[in-house]
C-alpha cells in the first residue's frame, strides 16, 4: 500500500476558519500515518486552490489526496479532475465536508476542530485502502424485467410499457394478481378485489 497522502484543509474565507481552526487540522494531520503533506488554503476551489493542489501532488510526490472543505455536491468533480490533472487517479481521492456538517452546525471552537480532525483522519484511512478506478460505457438495452406480478408490480410493468419500453413480467404462482385476488371485496367501494 502506497503512503504518501496529501491534506488539503479549506478556509472558505472564514465559513470555516471562523468555527473550525484549520491551520490546527493540517498540523495535526501532518501526523496521521501516511501523510506526508498537509496544508490550508484560503478558497480551495479557486484557480489559485486548484494549481496549489496540482503542484503540491508533483512537489511532494502525493499518492492520494484528501480535501477537507465543503460538502462533495459542490466540490468534488472539481477536485477529482484537479487531482487528475496533477497525475493521480481520481478515486484516489476523498473529499471531507467540515463546512455543511462542521462549521456551519457548531459553535465551540475545540470541539469543531477536533471533529474536522476526526473527519480527517477517517478520510486519510479511507483514502489509504482506494483503488484506482476507470470510467467505462456499457451498452444497455432498453428492456426491463419485473419480478412479482402483485398489484405492485403490474402497475410497475405498465407505467415502463407506457414510457415505451418493453416488459417481461415474471410471477411464480399460476396467475397474477397476488394478495388482491385472494380477497373478496375490497373497502370503500366495496368492489370485486379480483
Ligand atoms: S472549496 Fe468549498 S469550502 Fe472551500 S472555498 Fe470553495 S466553496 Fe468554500
Amino acid at each position: 500500500m502506497k503512503k504518501r497522502v496529501g491534506v488539503f484543509v479549506c478556509d472558505c474565507g472564514t465559513n470555516i476558519a471562523s468555527v473550525v481552526d484549520t491551520e490546527k487540522v493540517a498540523e495535526t494531520a501532518k501526523k496521521i500515518p501516511g501523510v506526508a503533506f498537509a496544508t490550508t488554503y484560503k478558497y480551495m476551489c479557486s484557480d489559485p486552490g486548484q494549481e496549489l493542489l496540482r503542484t503540491a501532488i508533483q512537489e511532494h510526490k502525493l499518492e492520494q489526496v484528501v480535501v477537507a472543505s465543503c460538502s462533495p455536491r459542490m466540490h468534488e468533480k472539481t477536485f477529482r479532475k484537479a487531482v487528475e490533472a496533477g497525475g493521480i487517479n481520481g478515486y484516489l481521492f476523498e473529499m471531507v465536508n467540515i463546512r455543511e456538517q462542521d462549521s456551519w452546525v457548531h459553535h465551540d471552537r475545540g470541539q469543531a476542530t477536533q471533529k474536522a480532525i476526526d473527519l480527517v483522519r477517517m478520510a486519510v484511512s479511507k483514502v489509504l485502502h482506494n483503488k484506482p478506478l476507470q470510467i467505462s460505457s456499457i451498452p444497455v438495452r432498453k428492456k426491463a424485467m419485473v419480478i412479482g406480478g402483485g398489484i405492485a408490480g403490474m402497475q410497475a410493468a405498465l407505467d415502463i410499457a407506457e414510457a415505451g419500453h418493453q416488459v417481461v413480467l415474471v410471477e411464480k404462482e399460476a396467475s397474477i394478481g397476488g394478495k388482491m385476488t385472494q380477497l373478496d371485496k375490497t373497502f370503500p367501494t366495496m368492489d370485486c378485489a379480483a
